[in-house]
Parts: C-alpha cells; sequence; structure tokens
C-alpha cells in the first residue's frame, strides 16, 4: 500500500502564506496557495506591492513556493483544495497552471466573487471551480478527501480530512471555538472521534500572538449593542463584510437600537450572494439595510460597478440625508471614505474598530482618529480574534487525540510541545512521511 507524504511548503513557523503538498502513489494535491503576510523579521508585507510583482519576481524574491508542477510547466498536481477565501490562503492562485481544478465550498468561491470585483483579491475562475458539498467525500486518485464547515472570521470555510493508504490526515485551515458557530466545530469533533487521525495540521495562530480580549460573537454583539446605545451621533462600522458574522451582529444591534444599517456596495453585493443560505435582510428603500455609495467606488473604474450601483439604486441613500440626522444610521466605513464626508465627521461620531488593530498604525487610520478628535468623536476597538484562542487549541487537540501534532499557521509551533508530547516540527519544504 502506498504511504501518504506531506510537505508543508510554508506555514511551518509563520502565519500566513499557507501552501502544503500531500501526495499517495501518483495522486497528489495542493491544499491552500496562499500570499505570506510578514516578511522574516515578522514586519507586515505591503500586499499591493507583493500583488505587483510579475511571476518570475515572486519566485527570485522566494514568495512562489517551489512545488512540482503548481506555478511553471510540467506535471501539474491533481487538484488544488481552498479551506477558506483569505488571501493568505489563496493569493497566489492566479499563478497557478490553468489546468488544475480548483476544490472548495460554495461560500468560499461567493467570497472570492466578491473579494475580487470589490477588494482586489483572487477571484475564483468559473471552469476551474468544483463544488465541495459539507461532510460529502470526494475522491482524487488514491485520495478520499471530505469537507467539514468550521467557524473563522470568513464565511464558507471548510477543514479536510484526508484519507490514503489505510491513514488519515486533518487539516484544520483556519478556525476558531468562539464564533456564532461552534456547533459546526462540534460536528467535526463528533465524526473524528469514530476515526483515528495519524496527523493533525493544526493551525496556532495564536501560539506566537496575543489572544486579545476573549469575547465570543455573541458578547461582541452585545458590546456593539451598548456602544450603539451610548452614542448620540452617527455610528461609524469598520469591518471585513466577508466576515458574515460579523455583518449579522452589526445588522442585529442596529435592529436592537431602531437605527438604520448603511451598507456600501460590497456588503450589499454580500447580502444579495447570501440571499438563499443566510437568514439576512436584503437592501430596501426606507429598509432597515439602505445603500450608500461611496465616492471613490462610484468613480472607480471596478469592474460591473454601473450594473452593481444600478442593482440597489432603489436602496440608496446620500449623504445629505445621513449627515441631516446623523444619529440615525450605522454606516459601513473604510479609511478612504473620509473625502466622502469632506474630511470632516458629524459632531460626536464614534467609530467602531472591528478588524485587525495592526491596520490602525496605517497612515489612513491615523487620519480618521485625528479627524474623529476634532469633532468631539472617538474609535473603539471592538474585536475578537477569527482565530482559536490559545487554551481551545489545548482543549480542541484534546478532543481529536491525533497521532502526531503537526503545527501550521504559527510563529511559536516550539508551544505545542509544551502542551503535547506528540508533536513533529518541520521545517518549511522538508516532506514528512505517515508511517
Ligand atoms: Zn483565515
Amino acid at each position: 500500500m502506498n504511504q501518504i507524504q506531506l510537505t508543508v511548503h510554508r506555514g511551518t513557523h509563520e502565519v500566513g502564506g499557507t501552501c502544503i503538498e500531500v501526495q499517495c502513489g501518483s495522486s497528489r494535491i495542493i491544499l491552500d496557495v496562499g500570499l505570506p503576510l510578514f516578511n522574516e523579521d515578522r514586519e507586515a508585507f505591503d500586499s499591493s506591492q507583493l500583488r505587483r510583482m510579475t511571476k518570475d519576481e515572486l519566485r527570485t524574491n522566494g514568495i512562489l513556493p517551489n512545488v512540482s508542477g503548481l506555478f511553471a510547466d510540467g506535471s501539474p498536481p491533481d487538484a488544488i483544495l481552498l479551506s477558506h477565501a483569505h488571501m493568505d490562503h489563496t493569493g497566489l492562485l492566479g499563478y497557478s497552471q490553468e489546468t488544475i481544478p480548483v476544490y472548495t465550498s460554495s461560500g468560499t468561491s461567493k467570497m472570492m466573487l466578491a473579494g475580487g470585483v470589490f477588494a482586489a483579491q483572487i477571484s475564483l475562475p468559473k471552469e476551474r471551480f468544483q463544488e465541495m458539498k459539507p461532510e460529502v467525500p470526494i475522491t482524487i486518485g488514491e485520495l478520499t478527501i471530505t469537507g467539514f464547515p468550521v467557524d473563522h472570521s470568513i464565511y464558507g470555510c471548510l477543514a479536510f480530512l484526508i484519507e490514503a493508504g489505510g491513514k488519515s490526515i486533518l487539516y484544520t485551515g483556519d478556525l476558531r471555538l468562539h464564533g456564532r458557530k461552534p456547533g459546526m466545530n462540534r460536528s467535526l469533533l463528533e465524526v473524528l472521534k469514530q476515526k483515528k487521525i495519524d496527523a493533525l495540521l493544526m493551525e496556532g495562530t495564536h501560539f506566537g500572538f496575543p489572544d486579545g480580549n476573549h469575547l465570543n460573537e455573541y458578547e461582541l454583539e452585545e458590546e456593539i449593542t451598548k456602544q450603539i446605545q451610548q452614542s448620540e451621533s452617527l455610528v461609524l462600522a469598520s469591518f471585513s463584510p466577508q466576515h458574515v458574522d460579523r455583518l449579522v451582529a452589526f445588522i442585529r444591534a442596529t435592529k436592537k437600537t431602531g437605527r438604520t444599517f448603511v451598507a456600501d456596495p460590497y456588503t450589499a453585493f454580500i447580502l444579495h450572494l447570501l440571499q438563499n443560505e443566510v437568514k439576512l435582510p436584503q437592501p430596501e428603500a426606507n429598509g432597515l439595510i439602505q445603500v450608500y455609495v461611496p465616492k471613490a467606488y462610484e468613480n472607480s473604474s471596478h469592474a460591473g460597478r454601473e450594473k452593481i450601483i444600478k442593482k440597489f439604486q432603489h436602496a440608496r441613500i446620500e449623504m445629505e440625508t445621513i449627515q441631516k440626522n446623523p444619529e440615525k444610521y450605522i454606516m459601513i466605513f473604510r479609511d478612504s471614505m473620509l473625502g466622502d464626508f469632506n474630511n470632516e465627521f458629524p459632531s460626536k461620531t464614534s467609530c467602531l474598530y472591528s478588524r485587525w488593530n495592526g491596520y490602525l498604525d496605517q497612515p489612513g487610520w491615523k487620519t480618521v482618529i485625528e479627524k474623529l478628535n476634532l469633532t468631539d468623536g472617538n474609535l473603539s476597538d471592538v474585536h475578537t480574534s477569527g482565530h482559536i484562542l490559545s487554551q481551545d487549541i489545548v482543549s480542541f487537540v484534546k478532543e481529536i487525540n491525533p497521532e502526531t501534532i503537526i503545527p501550521v499557521h504559527t510563529f511559536e509551533p516550539e508551544q505545542f510541545q509544551q502542551h503535547f508530547e506528540n508533536v513533529t516540527l518541520i521545517n518549511d519544504g522538508e516532506t514528512w512521511t505517515i508511517s
């Protein structure tokens, strides 16, 4: 019987840039093809700079992992599987050979579509997309793969169970236990109770990165609601609309406080894409959700812009209306929208910042904070991590009880050894055989 060979090309000692190769006999698949987030000094990469590089420049700079046939000519792998649509898992897809099919959830394909249209992210060409349905195994040569929905900070995430040659691997992708749907992870654990996992490729973002607060998504929704209740003026909300659970929290808080939620076209488009799968209201004239079109978008050359603006025309709201009664609205905001307010926010505007706080050190956000202060406003950090908290890593791994743990997506894989005896530490590009 053929053995499974595993090569983690990137991510054994870093967060981001995930790319894992799994081979059994002549069958070979790639799990995620991500852009790195950090350089060797753990400083955040300028991702727009990375995205402007040619394939050759990416290769010379060591950004493209050296995987046989994935990016260059030669015999291509049988498939690429994407765990979720974050760029540190998908960003190199556009450089891969176009003949390789891409397996992922329908949710991930939708998030990639929206990210491609609105946020200069990688989209997934229709002709390459092969849908993976939750908990329905697929066969690729000698490998059987099952996708399990897991909770993370973007819609549509999967963990992958890979079985071949009598052995099994579980790749967690990115996940957490403190989201709106911890039951997703429970159903994964229920299935795994019946199976012996030989190797667990476990994300360990919070070994090496502080957990932040320990709020779960429901507690965060309460915090958001409280902050809106305390505000007597406009509330701005800054978060990724692909993080649909966070979107749900903001919309529910809007409803509870009797305000109107002002979406941008990106958010409205996501609501539209998910209308048959997520119970959320759609934008409507004078409804709970209305749509403001930022000047930068209106004047941009984004693909399909006119069509999208037309689609939400009936629910459109203008800046004048918002400024007349700012206390009636919660408005999606990004730092590029400062000009929409002519550089002056309504008096006492609060901004609920619900993203990674590293972005606050960048010039755009620094200016926003200065302008908020000028009119007696404020910015508050209302966020909880998309990744499994350090204490939850320990309980989750214990429940799976794998033969061996291979840490990925972590700066400090050694921390796993403080909790478990059966940790296999490997380096980027090293091949490990499951015996
Ligand atoms: Zn992620």
